[in-house]
């Protein structure tokens, strides 16, 4: 695997690989790998000729409040993870390369992006949306990889590269969780031995509502209700949100359909955690 810090030098190894008709998978993260991102890395490679994987905290998409100083990072970690999983470059930009100006150019993807994680996090993903941009640019025809984990992420994002033209196909990956089911995110790391253990009622809240789906359920008043006193019972946890929305547009629904995103955001302590599924579908413990 090659580690790569220019665009331009990015650009032209895989100017290399296009014109010998190869195919590149792209997969943006901003490092701290867990096995989350290293599914998205496997099913790349295992869908393409060339994986280009990214590393970039990008300050866009957190607001001042927010963790940008402390998020973690392990660079050796991530090196030797993104090779084993089968990544050919390893893109880390600067800041410097990514803003070599400040910028004065910004997408936003309007209406998906203020509700749910916009809501309280009101310039998250036009943040997001840019940085993608960019690096979509950067790296040009290819297929892109995204956890399904942030669901409303990759929603914006494939509305973005829809409405923008870009010639990315975008693909959606299953979350990964932990043994007790909670998602896996870089961020876990900040939970304390207790927080940790109470976050496992953010996904048992999950299984239990898709419980009351399968037995016939479709109010989403109910299924928001059960969810609401699961994760209530812990002192640990703070609600932010508990919705069910069409999984495409995000617009709230009161009945549950084939579509239906069960969508949950909470704060244990200070961290902030997401969660979601199907709610046909459920998730598997
Ligand atoms: P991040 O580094 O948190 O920006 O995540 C980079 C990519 O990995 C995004 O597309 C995330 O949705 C995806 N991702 C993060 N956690 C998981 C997970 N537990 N399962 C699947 N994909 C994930």
């Amino acid at each position: 695997m090659d580690t790569i810090i220019t665009s331009k030098d990015l650009q032209n190894h895989l100017d290399d690989f296009r014109n010998s008709q190869k195919s590149i998978g792209l997969v943006p993260t901003m490092g701290y790998l867990h096995d989350g991102h290293l599914s998205l890395i496997r099913k790349a490679k295992s869908e393409n000729d060339a994986v280009v994987t990214t590393i970039f905290v990008n300050p866009l998409q957190f607001s001042e409040t927010e963790d940008l100083d402390i998020y973690p990072k392990d660079i050796e970690k991530d090196t030797f993870l993104a090779s084993d999983s089968g990544s050919d470059f390893l893109f880390t930009p600067t800041y410097e390369e990514m803003f070599c100006d400040d910028l004065l150019t910004t997408v936003s993807v309007q209406e998906l992006s203020s509700v749910l994680e916009g809501a309280s996090r009101p310039t998250h993903f036009s943040g997001v949306a840019t940085i993608v941009a960019k690096l979509f640019n950067i790296v040009g025809v290819c297929s892109a990889y995204f956890g399904e984990k942030d669901w409303q992420q990759l929603q914006v994002i494939k509305r973005m590269a829809q409405d923008l033209s870009y010639r990315v196909e975008i693909k959606g990956c299953p979350i990964v969780r932990e043994k007790d089911g909670l998602a896996m995110s870089s961020r876990n790391v900040y939970l304390t031995n207790d927080q940790r253990k109470e976050a496992s009622n953010i996904p048992e809240s999950l299984w239990k509502a898709h419980e009351k789906i399968k037995n016939g359920e479709r109010q989403s008043t109910v299924i928001k209700g059960i969810i609401s006193e699961r994760l209530d019972r812990s002192s640990m946890i703070d609600i932010d949100y508990v919705e069910l929305v069409n999984g495409e547009n995000l617009t709230i629904t009161d009945e549950i359909d084939e579509l239906t995103r069960v969508l949950v955001a909470v704060r244990v302590g200070t961290t902030r955690l997401i969660d979601n599924m199907n709610a046909l579908e459920g998730i598997n413990l």
